[in-house]
C-alpha cells in the first residue's frame, strides 16, 4: 500500500485519472491530498527523472519514500528490473573508477615492493585486467550489500538480538534502498566537465553516499540514525576488508580502492577528534 510521503501515512491511490483524458498529454491526472496532513500524498508522481535525481543528491527524505515505498515496492519482494539494471550500472562505473584509481597509484609510488606487482598487472592483456577489476568490485559489493541484510534480515543478526532494529523480512528492499542510494555515485557523469580526479571532489562524494546510504536505510526500516549509521558502517567495512583481501592475494595490499579510502582516513581523523574530545572533557570534569 502506498503511503503519503510527507507524513507516512497509508493511502488507497496517489492520484485519480479524470474520463476521458488523454494521459499523454499530461493532464486530467489529479494528486490525492492526505487526508492526515493536507498535502499531496505524492508530488513526485508527476515529476519527472531528473528532478528526482537532483533531491537523490539533496537528500531530500520525501523522494526517498517516494522511490522505496510508492514505486519500487514489489509484492514478494523481488527486484524491479530498472534496479538490476541501475546495479549493473553502478558496478560498470565503479569498475572504472577502481581502476582509474589504482592505475594512477602506480605511477606516483614507483619506488615501493608492490609496485611491482601494480606494474605486472598493467602489462597483462586489457581483458584480463578488466575481469580482475570487475570480480574485485563485484565481490566487494556483494559483500556489502550481503552484510547488511544479514543484519537487517536475518533471524541471527546480532541488532535484532540487542534489541536496536526488529526483523525485517524483505532483504531484497533493503538491497533496493542501498542501491539507490548509492546512485549518487553516478552525479560526475552528470558533470562532464568536472574534473573528477580532485581528491577533494572523490572524497565529498565519498560521504555523500554513506549519507545518503544511512538515509534510505533510516527511512526504509524506520529506525534511528544511530541504527542506520551501524549498518551503513558495517557493510563499508565489509566491502573494505573483502577489497584488501583480494588486492593482497594478488600481492597489492598497499594499493587503496577508491571512495572508501578517503571516507576511512576522514573516519580516522573524526575518530581522533572525538577521543581527544573525550579526553578533555575527562581532564575538565576532574579538574
Ligand atoms: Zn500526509
Amino acid at each position: 500500500m502506498p503511503i503519503c510521503i510527507e507524513c507516512r501515512y497509508p493511502v488507497k491511490t496517489l492520484y485519480t485519472e479524470y474520463a476521458g483524458a488523454g494521459e499523454s498529454s499530461g493532464q486530467g491526472v489529479r494528486l490525492t491530498v492526505c487526508k492526515n496532513c493536507g498535502r499531496f500524498c505524492d508530488k513526485y508522481v508527476e515529476h519527472d527523472f531528473v528532478v528526482l535525481f537532483i533531491d537523490l543528491v539533496l537528500i531530500k527524505p520525501q523522494v526517498y519514500r517516494h522511490l522505496l515505498h510508492n514505486t519500487l515496492m514489489r509484492e514478494r519482494d523481488q527486484f524491479d528490473p530498472s534496479i538490476i539494471r541501475l546495479g549493473v550500472l553502478l558496478l560498470l562505473f565503479d569498475v572504472y573508477l577502481t581502476w582509474a584509481r589504482i592505475e594512477k597509484q602506480t605511477t606516483v609510488n614507483l619506488t615501493d615492493s608492490h609496485s611491482s606487482n601494480v606494474l605486472r598487472l598493467a602489462e597483462q592483456p586489457i581483458v584480463v585486467q578488466y575481469v580482475f577489476f570487475l570480480i574485485l568490485c563485484a565481490v566487494s559489493t556483494v559483500s556489502f550489500h550481503l552484510s547488511i541484510r544479514f543484519l537487517t534480515s536475518s533471524p541471527f543478526s546480532p541488532l535484532k538480538l540487542f534489541g536496536l532494529l526488529p526483523f525485517y523480512p524483505r532483504p531484497n528492499s533493503v538491497s533496493t534502498a542501498l542501491l539507490v542510494s548509492s546512485s549518487t555515485k553516478l552525479f560526475p557523469i552528470l558533470m562532464v566537465i568536472w574534473e573528477y580526479d580532485v581528491p577533494a571532489a572523490a572524497r565529498s562524494l565519498g560521504w555523500a553516499v554513506v549519507a545518503n546510504n544511512v538515509e534510505a536505510l533510516k527511512i526504509l526500516l524506520d529506525c534511528g540514525y544511530g541504527t542506520a549509521a551501524i549498518l551503513a558502517a558495517v557493510g563499508a567495512i565489509s566491502r573494505w576488508l573483502v577489497g584488501r583481501g583480494i588486492l593482497w592475494m594478488v600481492g597489492l595490499e598497499g594499493v587503496d580502492t577508491v571512495g572508501d579510502s578517503g571516507v576511512a582516513a576522514d573516519g580516522k581523523a573524526l575518530w581522533a577528534l572525538v577521543e581527544l574530545g573525550r579526553e578533555w572533557g575527562g581532564r575538565l570534569g576532574l579538574g
